[in-house]
């Protein structure tokens, strides 16, 4: 209202009092992450999530600006998030405010991240000396702690429930909460033609009165997944960045075409 008024009086005021308007609707700045950044949402109990076109791999040594990336992601993400809510398995997505940022329900995330692997690839490779490209006999869960002064070492569920960064219980739920990601991901995806080789999630503790549960929070999207073509082998993830394979923003928004996103 007060940017409407303004506008009819005073012409080029009115665009910079719109701004302000939808700048204060974001509230402060509360993490700022190599590729996202946080701030309070209006509601309690909520954040907007900023997708930025930061792109950064081997722990932020190596970073460029890919424009337009944020814009993906940020759709992207929703398409998985959406759909993953809709299956009953629950994320912090609340619902998307523009092309960079999405209302999300605010966690205390757990100090690990999960991966699942279907094939072998990147640091198991590396680690276990197994080929890339290797078939898993079965899904392989790992957890890395977060931290990236010891660049996110990877931890058993014994570290876990020593250092008290989750309980046995939550570990639990965690596998399981990944092991159906990991089911749905992979079948939306071999539906439009792409592996789904590996992600990345991380999850965090919503607290409903007395009440304390598991959500998926973060992101998902090619920057924590590994996607290859399931024809020609193509990389159609971060990867292409990690190792200077191509555009990265072309391979996002393959992927985002196949999915019907964009
Ligand atoms: O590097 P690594 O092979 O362990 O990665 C496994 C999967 O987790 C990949 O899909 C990668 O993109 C994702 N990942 C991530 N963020 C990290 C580490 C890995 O999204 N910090």
């Amino acid at each position: 209202m007060l940017a409407q008024t303004s506008g009819i009086r005073y012409g080029k005021i009115n665009i910079s009092i719109t701004r302000m308007v939808k700048r204060m609707a974001r509230g402060k700045k509360i993490y700022d992450g190599k590729a996202k950044t946080l701030f309070k949402g209006t509601e309690p109990g909520t954040l907007i999530q900023y997708f930025k076109d930061d792109a950064t791999a081997y722990n932020a040594q190596k970073h460029d600006i890919i424009s337009g990336k944020g814009v993906l992601n940020n759709r992207l993400s929703e398409f998985f998030m959406n759909g993953l809510n809709d299956m009953g398995i629950p994320t912090h997505f609340i619902k998307r405010l523009n092309m960079r940022e999405q209302l999300i329900r605010s966690v205390e995330i757990i100090p690990l991240e999960v991966v699942v692997r279907n094939y072998a690839a990147g640091s198991m490779s590396d680690r276990l000396g197994i080929k890339e490209g290797t078939h898993l006999p079965r899904p392989i869960v790992e957890f890395y702690y977060k931290d990236d002064k010891l660049n996110d070492p990877m931890v058993t569920e014994e570290h876990a429930i020593a250092f008290n960064w989750a309980t046995q219980t939550e570990l639990d739920e965690m596998i399981a909460i990944s092991l159906r990601v990991n089911d749905f991901i992979s079948g939306i995806m071999k539906g439009v033609g792409i592996t789904l080789v590996d992600f990345k999630i991380e999850i965090g503790r919503v607290f409903e009165n007395e009440y304390q549960g598991l959500i998926i929070a973060d992101e998902i999207s090619p920057d924590s997944c590994r996607l290859w073509d399931i024809k020609t082998g193509e990389r159609l993830d971060k990867d292409v960045f990690r190792k200077d394979l191509g555009n990265l923003k072309d391979a996002y928004t393959e992927v985002a075409k196949r999915l019907g996103v964009l």
